[in-house]
């Protein structure tokens, strides 16, 4: 069984705020954007929708047939002799969109196709692997024991049963799946009402770093954590702009941020937002703005902030590739559905309760997410497993991984067998 609820931050570190708590600020504190647009049906997949759908028709539009067979009148069924079989002459065909016009002659059939209207006067459809038809298809023989398992409306598909008119189809705040867009397409809506993609830039900071494609300088390490910020935001819809990589330099920052909060919504980066000399992020956006929020009771991914600049919301993630990644799902990701409108069930987290196929001692205070996976043990029972170092800067653990282990703030450990929350990476909505 899958949980959506929000589970308590009880236990958390003092002076570090619980992510629900921070999670439910922020989305009272950052208001939903109103900027909406009018999208053609093909580029609204994975958009937030914007408006009710309401079903201006019903689906299917009128009876049709289900099965490819004969339509008939339950009431010839009775002119059947008492032994043997009944033989009724075709009057017609009906065929999807080719319909039989004319009502049902008494004592005929009319042949007819999957998908095309029931003819007037119908009331049944007997398949067509029931019934032997003459060489010239213009009569067919009923066996007595089919006739005697035909009920009325069997195999008819009833205008409405689909669809019913009036009904709210697509609620505001869904986020479009396939299945959602196809149903509106059934409606005849050639257009949807969507947010408007998020303008969010997007940069790393620290001297220590180095775009791929150059030279990587001694001790350096190449910057990987803007690719992941670009991808999770594109998974959610955003408009995204590579700003690229900064150095720790108040006056680079403190011009790249005021440039960058002039033309977006959101400002997203990595590195700088905790408590070291080069960490100069947290001063930067006072000096623009305002910091709002700081340090959140979990892990990894404590010293993430949130500020604003102007109007535009500012994110700082920490650096280490695996917090940048965590935060950003269970944090940013969810904040930003907000803003573009999404319904609560559509920024949920998706836990799935599962036994744990380990045994682990920690130490309470913040929630913490394991790298993990799910694994058949011997006994054919699935457990989840996490991967063997919990450190924040093992990316590859990312790349092992399938989902998350979720442990609340005041759990102390975990012993083989027990229950524990598992997050497949398919439950979290940047994936
Ligand atoms: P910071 O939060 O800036 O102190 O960074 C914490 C750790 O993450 C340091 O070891 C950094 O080298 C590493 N790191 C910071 N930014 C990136 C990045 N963009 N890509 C990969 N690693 C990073
Ligand atoms: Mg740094």
């Amino acid at each position: 069984m899958a949980d959506n609820s929000v589970t308590s931050g009880s236990g958390s570190q003092p002076g570090l705020t619980p992510l629900d708590v921070a999670l439910r600020l922020a989305c009272e504190q950052v208001p939903v954007s109103d900027l909406i647009e009018t999208r053609e049906l093909t580029e609204c997949h994975g958009a937030i929708l914007r408006e009710d759908v309401i079903a201006a028709i019903n689906v299917p539009s009128v009876d049709n047939s289900a099965m490819d067979g004969y339509a008939l009148r339950m009431a010839d069924l009775a002119l059947l002799p008492q032994t043997g079989a009944l033989t009724l002459p075709v009057a017609g065909v009906a065929l999807a969109g080719h319909p039989f016009i004319d009502e049902i002659p008494t004592g005929r059939v009319v042949r007819i196709a999957t998908g095309a209207a029931i003819p007037h006067g119908a009331d049944a459809v007997i398949i067509q692997e029931n019934v032997a038809a003459s060489a010239d298809e213009s009569e067919i023989r009923i066996e007595r024991a089919v006739i005697e398992r035909v009920r009325q409306g069997d195999n008819i598909r009833r205008a409405g049963e689909d669809v019913k008119q009036g009904t709210v189809l697509l609620p505001a705040g869904k986020r479009l799946r396939p299945q959602d867009v196809a149903v509106a397409a059934g409606q005849g809506r050639a257009h949807l009402v969507v947010a408007r993609p998020l303008r969010v830039a997007v940069f790393s900071t620290g001297d220590e770093l180095a775009a791929p494609g150059g030279e990587l300088p001694p001790g350096g390490i190449y910057d990987s954590n803007r690719f992941a910020m670009i991808g999770m935001m594109r998974a959610i819809g955003c408009d995204v702009t590579d700003l690229g990589l900064l150095r720790d330099d108040f006056a680079v920052l403190q011009a790249a941020l005021s440039e960058a909060a002039d033309n977006h919504d959101v400002i997203l980066t990595s590195g700088g937002v905790s408590v070291g000399k080069a960490d100069l992020l947290k001063p930067v956006v006072d000096s623009l703005g305002s910091i709002e929020a700081w340090k959140l009771a979990i892990k990894p991914g404590k010293p993430l902030m949130r500020g604003r600049i102007g109007d535009c919301l500012v994110l700082g993630l920490p650096g280490n590739p695996v917090s940048v990644m965590v935060s950003g799902l269970l944090y940013a990701v969810p904040l930003l559905l907000h803003m573009m409108g999404a319904r609560i069930e559509d920024r949920a987290i998706v836990r799935f309760p599962m036994p744990a196929g380990f045994n682990l001692k920690r130490r309470t205070g913040r929630r913490e997410w394991l790298r993990a996976r799910l694994h058949r043990n011997g006994n054919g029972q699935m457990v989840a497993l996490p991967f063997h170092s919990s450190s924040s800067g093992v990316l590859s653990s990312m790349v092992w991984a399938e989902g998350l282990i979720e442990l609340a703030e005041d759990r102390a450990g975990v012993q083989q067998g027990e229950i524990v929350d598992y997050i497949p990476f398919a439950g979290l909505q940047a994936f």
